[in-house]
């Protein structure tokens, strides 16, 4: 195997082998670009150590022949004491992990060739300021010295010459700091910085493996679901330097605006400075437009080296290039980073330049893009004050005023309140706080902190980690710098940005959801522009989608915004909001029924007010089908809550005057009571045992659409039987209401044909899944339920409590109820689909719930061959988007 390429071998395509970072470098060098020369070793080298400990054998080897292939490119060899070739020595793994790895500059240099260096160079200054950096990269990465013990001394330094900036340092003053640097490296490392230039070479390569399986790197990878067995490249790159005095410099610059997309120049450069320094902000840099100014040529050839590489890649390029007396060197490039907005706008702009066509527009958005684009946002003109910025974990613009405990958070929302609840980290006694909050705020914890999980399963706003506010609870209380944040104050965050406010900042609706809305009309020219790209790549996926997209919605409201975001019908109407507000009475009645006619008047008082929800629905999906679920959850949650109701009866027994009806309703409630709600009298069971409550209801969908007919009307009703874990107790339900279906056609007169079908939320109903679809003509997939019935927990029980722990030790990359959990839950509803096909070749076939607008799982659902994903209304366009990346 050959662990070693030089620049000149490979290629863009080759990232497994040479990282992101070795291939772009290789692809820029066989472009005629001018990178410095230099070699990669493969992860595949740096995967042997990592397994065994030990470098390949053959490793030393090849590596010697590149370095004497290099140094005969370049007249001189590693380390050289008259004239030292030097070396930096940089991680680059297949995707980007910024800041997790480690990169070595100025390998090379000794106290030998420190001199040599100087007398080629001309420049004492440049020579030690170069040594001086080696010593505290090297020092710091490859033998774990704390970076801020050679922090502090540089700061001495400088303090004792009375300036503020690096560059200040005269050569003699980095010369006393590489003695103090050695002395650092001496007493922390227990050993002498290394003399041998090969040696230092070595080591720094072995010290960018490890770096690999650093935990914060590790950490990472978890939650970017980087997986972990990639292993990293080692570039090996002749050194070219910005600080050989104001000739020189180093820059970083994108070939578009990474925010609009805009064409233009966008960039920073910083003049006699290495690399390291642009990102670190230790002096300010200037616009790469005044690069300019400072030296034309280098900027003009810059100009074209960009033009160069976006027609190359087709797309945003991200590079850093550094200018030594004149002359430019590109070290780095890659497809870069964008904002959503970006994205969408550069993916239409490439096709109009004809560089990309539109199925390649489609890959180059998503449908996370999409949605962030569809949030509220705060007005970036309103003038604001910032108090600090966090980790943006889920987004939405929230504004309210400051609480430091959950109590408080309830309290306030109760009398109308609007609150971001803040806390330094949040935990499971947090939850009912976090709910009743607009938004929540915590300084301390990531991504994966319980506060943003919690927040992003509750599509609640949340700015997490920031760090900056010292938040107080006990004394309701946070500060910022010199800035006291009491509880009451007003405070906006922004969940998109993790930025925080202080006061009110005015919140615009997305220009994108007004969009879909059919409100958008011409207003400030950015959004325009926006959505005009967005316009563009949704008609792109609609096009080529094979599923179909509809959406769970429960009234007409809802419908019509549905189909105004492009839903295709309705996949799931949940009956059971019809049954609450003033009809609980009735339900009550229909449960504490004794007799036979005490339950049928019952039922005869809500058949009609069920006829008119069924009435507005056909009518707003006029011509499109609409699946109606029959009655699912447990009956007690139509009942008074157990402990209230206790107490008032026990109350009223104490003063003797229980009232009949009351006792009656403890009873049925003690006898509803279940502990396990979610596998209790549910779903099916309850159509089963409560007679005429399914009949009822189809009753009521059927004479909906009769009148429906009778108004000229187009209603496509589908019944929906849920829970259902064996086709006998489907058989029971069908026949029952293929009877009454029956009546009502007789009744009538108007000829109704409603498709039967039931959910798929039990492991037992996928398994059985060729026999449930005898008596279904349609499946739709409740992965909801699917997900709580195979893995055995609770959604309601255990998101809060233990998923984020999950999720830390890399258990879950996500939550299976956020992303279908294609091995387990997702294996059940291929096997079912297969099952199911086999049996009725035409059955239709759906998902419903959370999972049907959730990009990852939309792709699975068109791989597994579903008919149609149903979503809530908002997340449409992103099911749609999805739906069309993965047919394209
Ligand atoms: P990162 O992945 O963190 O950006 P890099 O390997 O790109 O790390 O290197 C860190 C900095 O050092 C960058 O600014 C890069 O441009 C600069 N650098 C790397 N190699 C060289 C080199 N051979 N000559 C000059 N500067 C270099
Ligand atoms: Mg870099
Ligand atoms: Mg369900």
């Amino acid at each position: 195997m050959k662990f070693v390429y030089d620049f000149t071998e490979g290629n863009k395509d080759l990232k497994d082998l040479l990282g992101g970072k070795g291939a772009n470098l290789a692809e820029m060098t066989n472009l005629g670009l001018p990178v410095p020369p230099g070699f990669t070793i493969t992860t595949e080298a740096c995967k042997t150590y990592l397994d065994s400990g030990e470098e390949p054998t053959e490793l030393r080897d090849e590596v010697s022949a590149h370095l004497d292939a290099l140094e005969q490119k370049m007249g001189k060899k590693l380390g050289q004491a008259d004239d030292p070739l030097l070396v930096s020595v940089r991680s680059g793994a297949k995707f980007s992990m910024p800041g997790m790895m480690d990169t070595v500059l100025n390998i090379g240099l000794s106290d030998k060739s420190v001199t040599g260096l100087a007398k080629q160079s001309g420049d004492d200054r440049f020579a030690w300021d170069s040594y001086r950096r080696l010593i505290q990269m090297f020092g710091k990465t490859v033998l774990g010295v704390d970076g801020d013990l050679f922090e502090e001394a540089l700061e001495k330094a400088k303090e004792a010459k009375k300036v503020t900036v690096d560059t200040d340092l005269e050569a003699a003053d980095l010369k006393k700091l590489v003695t103090k640097f050695k002395k650092i490296v001496k007493t922390e490392a227990g050993r002498d910085f290394p003399q041998d230039p090969r040696e230092q070479m070595d080591l720094a390569i072995r010290s960018v493996f490890e770096s690999w399986n650093t935990d914060r790197a590790k950490l990472y990878r978890r939650q970017e679901r980087i997986p972990g067995d990639l292993g990293t490249a080692v570039n090996i790159c002749s050194m070219v330097f910005g600080n050989l005095g104001p000739d020189s410099g180093t820059g970083v610059a994108f070939t578009r605006d990474p925010a609009s997309g805009h064409q233009g120049v966008y960039g920073d450069y910083l003049q006699n400075a290495q690399g390291e320094d642009v990102v670190a902000g230790i002096r300010n840099t200037v616009p790469l437009a005044d690069l300019e100014q400072i030296d034309k040529k280098s900027y003009d050839q810059l100009m074209q080296i960009m033009e160069t590489l976006e027609t190359h890649y087709k797309d945003l390029c991200d590079i850093e290039f550094t200018i030594e007396r004149g002359q430019l060197w590109m070290l780095q490039t890659r497809v870069g980073k964008r904002t959503a907005g970006a994205a969408f706008r550069i993916a239409t702009q490439l096709v109009d330049q004809g560089l990309i066509d539109e199925a390649e527009a489609l890959q180059r958005v998503n449908g996370a893009q999409l949605a962030q684009l569809m949030f509220p946002r705060f007005d970036e003109s309103a003038k604001v004050e910032q108090l600090g910025r966090g980790i943006a974990a889920s987004p939405g613009a929230a504004v309210g005023k400051a609480v430091f405990d959950s109590y408080t958070a309830i309290k306030w929302s109760r009398s109308g309140e609007k609150v971001i609840l803040i806390r330094r980290e949040t935990n499971p006694d947090d939850l009912d706080g976090m709910i009743a909050a607009e938004g929540i705020l915590t300084s301390r914890g990531g991504k994966t902190s319980h506060a943003a999980v919690v927040a992003r399963g509750m599509g609640k706003t949340c700015v997490c980690g920031a760090e900056d506010l010292e938040v107080d609870t006990k004394r309701r209380r946070m500060t910022v710098g010199s800035t006291v944040v009491e509880e009451g104050d007003v405070v906006s965050i922004d969940g998109s940005t993790g930025k925080v406010y202080l006061g009110e900042v005015p919140v615009v609706p997305s220009p994108v959801v007004e969009y879909f809305e059919g409100r958008m009309h011409a207003g400030a020219d950015d959004a325009d522009e926006l959505v005009a790209a967005v316009h563009r790549i949704m008609a792109y996926a609609d096009r080529v989608r094979r599923l179909r997209v509809r959406a769970n919605a429960d009234n007409a409201e809802d419908a019509l915004r549905a189909r105004r975001f492009g839903a295709q019908g309705i996949g799931l109407c949940r009956t059971e909001h019809m049954f609450l507000g003033e009809r609980r009475e009735m339900v009550e009645r229909l449960i504490l029924a004794d007799a036979d006619d005490e339950r049928e008047d019952a039922l005869k008082q809500l058949l009609p007010l069920q006829k008119r929800d069924f009435v507005e629905l056909f009518e707003a999906m006029d011509g499109l089908p609409v699946t109606v679920r029959l009655l699912d959850p447990p009956l007690h949650e139509f009942l008074p809550d157990i402990t209230e109701l206790s107490v008032r009866v026990a109350l009223a027994e104490s003063r003797k005057d229980a009232n009949e009806n009351d006792l009656r309703l403890l009873q049925a409630v003690h006898r509803l009571h279940e502990q396990n709600p979610m596998l209790g009298l549910r779903g099916v069971r309850l159509g089963l045992v409560i007679p005429g409550l399914f009949t009822m209801q189809v009753r009521a969908i059927a004479e909906a659409a009769a009148e429906r007919k009778n108004a000229k009307g187009d209603p496509r009703a589908e019944i929906m039987i849920p829970l259902v874990g064996t086709v006998q107790e489907l058989e029971i339900v069908r026949e029952e209401a293929e009877q009454v279906i029956a009546e009502v056609i007789e009744s009538t007169g108007v000829d109704l044909k409603l498709a039967l079908g039931t959910m798929i939320e039990l492991p037992r109903a996928a398994l059985t899944a060729d026999q449930i679809a005898e008596a279904a003509e349609f499946f739709s997939f409740g992965t909801n339920d699917l997900t709580q019935t195979v893995w055995g927990f609770s959604r309601d029980d255990v998101e809060a409590s233990f998923f984020t722990a999950y999720l830390e030790k890399g258990i879950f990359g996500v939550s299976p109820f956020e992303t279908i959990d294609k091995d387990g839950v997702g294996k059940l509803v291929k096997d079912a689909v297969k099952a199911g096909r086999a049996t009725r070749p035409d059955l239709k076939l759906g998902v419903c719930g959370e999972h049907g607008g959730d990009p990852e799982s939309v792709h699975f659902f068109h791989e597994v061959g579903l008919d149609y994903v149903s979503c809530s209304p908002f997340r449409i366009p992103v099911a749609r988007l999805e739906a069309g990346r993965a047919a394209s």
